[in-house]
């Protein structure tokens, strides 16, 4: 079976993680700071903060610009649950904006229809590693004096026109096992901003000044040496990573463009390729089961968005949507102030939650494997 995801470890990792146990010291130590040194480097930005997952990282974020309690955060709910989850369990309220029918990302034409004067916030995921349109919502947010979160979760070493993401706001990473660089589990924030910066390692380690000195309530959310030693290792990997996984997507796009609805990648957009995701109209089911016939591994990303799980159901009352009216050719418009709806439904996202299809397009895919799943996705659409 070709598996959806594989994480690339070898020898090396095995190494450095043996010897941080060899050297006895575990946590907060050497590894955890150089692995941010580096990741900072990488990401373009001054100051980068290990934490224990991406999700750690989105929550931190927000807790270090101060956001709580009555403030709200324009993100949008074609995602992982932790994107929301984690504006959720800082006290603020999410807003979800539909998403672009062709990138999967964040609909920057409606996030101005979202905003209020409760806004502090906006909160992009670069969905499956393509880079959301950030100039735009640069232009939204700067004068605005609004907080941009970006969810880079998925999108290591994307970038826009040369720039990676997470220097456009502030950047949250994840390390986990299937994610494009892994530490088993583990988390980073990336920032300009030196006094932000102190405020996420405040929080991350009990709001520790000084060993035994607290200046403000934190939480533990720290990485071990382990996995900053697994994340040195992982982050001299990543260009070759990242652009293996570029190849195997340019080789299905190849293979399958006219077939089914293969992935874009907007000009001068690095597409990372956390996930090659096609879409499937009718029958995605009998599509899945059809491939696992194959011994092809897929997944869906996300067969519910966030609106529609069943806590946010529930709970309709701390969270808005915000999505573009349907036209009267059945069409939906965006870009129009006068045409958005401001009630419990995402079209574009729905749409996209029922058809959506990940492929594998991991690294360690072989020219066979690849041969495979071309042959196995063509023979479902004979
Ligand atoms: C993986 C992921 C997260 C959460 O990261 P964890 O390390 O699992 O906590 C958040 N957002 C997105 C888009 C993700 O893919």
């Amino acid at each position: 079976m070709i598996p959806i995801a594989c994480p690339q470890l070898g020898s090396e990792e095995q190494d450095a993680v043996l010897r941080v146990l060899a050297s006895g010291q575990l946590a907060q130590g050497e590894c955890v700071a150089a692995f941010e040194r580096r990741f900072a480097e990488i990401c373009h930005v001054r100051e980068a903060v290990a934490v224990s997952s991406g999700t750690a990282a989105l929550h931190l974020a927000l807790l270090a610009h101060d956001i709580g309690a009555g403030d709200e955060v324009i993100t949008t709910a074609f995602s992982f649950a932790a994107t929301a989850n984690a504006i959720l369990l800082a006290g603020a309220t999410p807003v979800f904006v539909d998403i672009e029918q062709d990138t999967y990302t964040i609909d920057p034409s409606l996030v101005e229809a979202a905003l209020s004067s409760r806004t502090k916030a906006i909160m992009p995921v670069h969905l499956y590693g393509h880079p959301c349109d950030m100039q735009r919502l640069v232009s939204l947010a700067a004068p605005r004096g609004l907080v941009i979160i970006e969810d880079a979760c998925q999108a290591h070493a994307a970038q826009i026109d040369g720039k990676p993401v997470g220097s456009f706001g502030t950047g949250c990473f994840s390390f986990y096992a299937t994610k494009n660089m892994t530490t088993g589990e583990g988390g980073m924030v990336t920032t300009n901003d030196a006094s932000l910066a102190e405020r996420l390692r405040l929080l991350r380690n009990h709001g520790q000044k000084q060993r035994y000195c607290h200046v403000a309530v934190g939480y533990n959310l720290r990485m071990t040496e382990m996995q900053g030693a697994l994340g040195l290792v992982q982050i001299e990997k990543l260009e070759q990573l990242t652009e293996r996984r570029i190849a195997n997507s340019a080789f299905l796009t190849e293979n399958l463009a006219g077939v089914v609805q293969t992935p874009i990648s907007r000009r001068g957009y690095r597409h990372v390729f956390h996930q090659y995701t096609i879409r499937v109209p009718q029958k995605r089911e009998a599509w899945v089961r059809g491939l696992r016939d194959r011994g092809i591994g897929t997944a869906i990303h996300y067969p519910l968005a966030i609106h529609q799980q069943p806590f946010y159901r529930e709970h309709c009352g701390q969270f808005r949507c915000v999505a573009a009216c349907e036209s009267t050719n059945g069409a939906y418009t965006t870009g129009n102030m006068a045409a958005i709806r401001n009630m419990g439904s995402l079209p574009v996202t729905e749409m996209a939650a029922e058809q959506v299809l990940s492929l594998p397009v991991h690294p360690a895919l072989s020219r066979e494997d690849l041969t495979m799943i071309v042959r196995g996705v063509r023979a479902l659409c004979d």
